[in-house]
């Protein structure tokens, strides 16, 4: 049944092919899978480190910063000899000394809603950890129209959400509406964020995202996920698709053609 795997693959994944949910099918898929980290930095380290080293067959970066000393309290793919480089270089690095069979592909380009389609096709499923609300509505929109799954997430100071489209929503615009005022917009670097909080949010997207691949467990749409640190808890928000959204009229668009 696991013939087509070799020695080091049985051994490396052998904690999660006695999983029932992963098993030698659900290794090939992750085998076979292609997904896209829109952003290299706290959410994207831990959700990177988590994918490459499940055996997530290609994995494409998109980020268009360089590590500074002021990442590292929280970007943990990158170390202090990496201060100065491109975060997809130290990234391609780090992963590919973690699991080598894994393809690593790097795209040192920032993500934006004209070239994020391009970008994002001939992938399974996008995985957003940028710092910006552009972005994530760049990414929502564009799976949206490609139907491809999105796992979206967003931290700041003491608390985290992640939320996960499925190629037919409901979606992040549902949820949020359209993008705030940008002087309205808190942010990391202003409002600071607790290390360890991206840690558990950029985890919960990476299993969120092999859950997603896999097909295990409860459906995906129409949750937010949000960890409150202080409290501290994980809890689920519903909600339901806003009829008048247009980027979930454009997947049912898609669907149809
Ligand atoms: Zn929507």
């Amino acid at each position: 049944m696991s013939d087509d795997f070799s020695e080091t693959e049985l051994e490396r994944y052998s904690r999660q092919l006695v999983l029932r949910e992963v098993g030698p099918e659900g290794q090939r898929r992750l085998r076979a899978a292609a997904v896209a980290v829109v952003g290299a930095g706290g959410l994207g380290s831990p959700a990177l480190l988590y994918l490459a080293a499940a055996g997530v067959g290609r994995i494409t970066v998109i980020d268009d910063d360089r590590a500074s000393l002021d990442n590292l309290q929280r970007q943990v793919l990158h170390d202090t000899a990496s201060v100065g480089e491109p975060k997809v270089h130290s990234a391609l690095r780090r992963l590919d000394a973690l699991n080598p069979s894994v393809r690593v592909r790097a795209v040192e380009r920032r993500l934006e809603a004209a070239n994020a389609a391009s970008l994002l096709r001939d992938h399974d499923l996008v995985l957003e950890g940028s710092d910006n609300f552009a972005t994530k509505f760049a990414v929502n929109d564009a799976c949206l129209a490609l139907g491809i799954t999105a796992v979206i997430a967003g931290i700041l100071r003491f608390e985290g959400q992640v939320l996960v489209v499925p190629p037919a929503g409901p979606c992040y615009r549902c949820l949020f509406g359209g993008e705030p005022d940008p002087g309205l917009v808190p942010s990391c670097s202003a409002d600071g964020i607790l290390g360890p909080v991206a840690g558990v949010v950029g985890s919960l997207q990476a299993s969120e995202a092999l859950r997603a691949l896999l097909g295990a467990g409860e459906p995906q749409g129409g949750r937010l996920l949000v960890f409150e640190a202080l409290r501290p808890r994980l809890r689920a928000v519903e909600f339901e698709r806003d009829p008048a959204c247009a980027a979930c009229a454009s997947a049912v668009a898609a669907a149809r053609r």
